[in-house]
């Protein structure tokens, strides 16, 4: 992340609450329960609401599948459905690699149908239930929350280059899972998990790359997954990446991008940076962006600034750096010093 998000206290975040409760007291809690099958009445009446006026395939029918299964479970097989609900919400911890998640895959071993229960809660959460009035009208609108973490800021945060939607515009702009929702349950509406980025980052690059996880051999019978560790994207603070770029030939017109090298650093975070590059193609599209039209046109800007202001390289790049990340200048500092070199 170039530019993390803050993390600020809304309403809506308590969905996770509710899942906590649902899944922890209930679900998990079944062989202590005397009712054969999952209802309402099993949660606390401030939650009732959300199960009984929702349609049934999206709530209740997983639930009561998960409910039945877990009255078959043994001690161990529920303290990692525990330990899933625990670990896979503490986000920051996560992406710091202190603790270790719990993916669908552990809960498939257990039972293929009860992992396919909790999935269909999970993503009807997102994909369904965060958008109708018994969930807006307890917690919060998901549209409101998204202009209140994007408020007038254009650009993603992620990438630095991408559009966002702004509180501005009549529509929302998509809120990506960092942790994908497809390999792990249980933080589909865990707002620390969700981040507003571009369509490039979201859309075209990211997809359900595992975050915290390098896949090696792909496909290969000897694929294996090294656990590694990622920025937190509400962690608030700039981390302080650098961009160093080098052209193997002149610059020119004629430009692609196998004649640029890209080296992505930041101090005590190679990881970090190794992990935001695998993630969302960062190397690949800042290189892209150095072969357009509009960077070659920043560099004619700075050339007729030289001739005409009298201004040397260096004082016109000294003050692109009083307004890094404003108009992509992160990257036409880099840019420009890989020319000027
Ligand atoms: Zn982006």
């Amino acid at each position: 992340m170039l530019r993390p998000y803050n993390f600020s206290y809304s309403k809506i975040q308590k969905v996770q609450s509710f899942v906590n409760h649902v899944m922890l007291d209930v679900v998990f809690n079944a062989k202590n329960i005397g009712a054969a099958n999952f209802n309402s009445a099993l949660v606390l009446p401030k939650y009732r609401p959300l199960i009984d006026n929702i349609n049934q395939d999206y709530i209740l029918d997983p639930l009561n599948e998960a409910f039945v299964i877990c009255k078959t479970l043994n001690r161990k097989e529920i303290k990692l459905l525990k330990t899933a609900v625990h670990n896979n919400n503490k986000i920051r911890e996560l992406c710091n690699g202190t603790i270790q998640p719990v993916k669908y895959d552990q809960i498939e071993a257990i039972s293929s149908d009860l992992k396919k229960a909790l999935k269909l809660f999970c993503d009807c959460l997102y994909d369904n239930c965060i958008k109708l009035k018994p969930f807006y009208s307890t917690f919060e609108d998901i549209n409101t929350y998204y202009k209140s973490i994007v408020l007038k800021s254009k650009t993603c945060r992620c990438c630095g280059i991408g559009p966002i939607l702004t509180k501005f515009h009549t529509h929302r702009g998509a809120l990506d899972h960092y942790l994908p929702k497809s390999i792990y349950p249980f933080s589909s509406l865990n707002f620390k998990n969700l981040i507003p980025i571009c369509e490039y980052c979201n859309g075209k690059y990211k997809l359900s790359e595992d975050t915290l996880f390098i896949t090696h051999n792909k496909g290969k019978k000897n694929q294996s997954k090294i656990r590694t560790v990622a920025f937190y994207p509400y962690s608030g603070r700039i981390h302080d990446i650098n961009i160093d770029i080098t052209f193997k030939k002149a610059f020119d017109s004629s430009i692609e991008p196998d004649d640029i090298e890209i080296n992505l650093t930041c101090a005590g975070n190679t990881d970090k940076v190794l992990s935001w590059d695998r993630i969302f193609g960062i190397k690949e599209n800042y290189k892209a962006e150095c072969c357009t039209d509009e960077m070659r046109m920043h560099y004619e800007e700075q050339y007729i600034a030289d001739m005409n202001l009298g201004k040397t390289h260096i004082q016109y790049i000294e003050i692109l750096k009083n307004n890094k990340y404003g108009d992509m200048n992160f990257l036409k500092i880099p840019f420009l010093e890989a020319i000027n070199k």
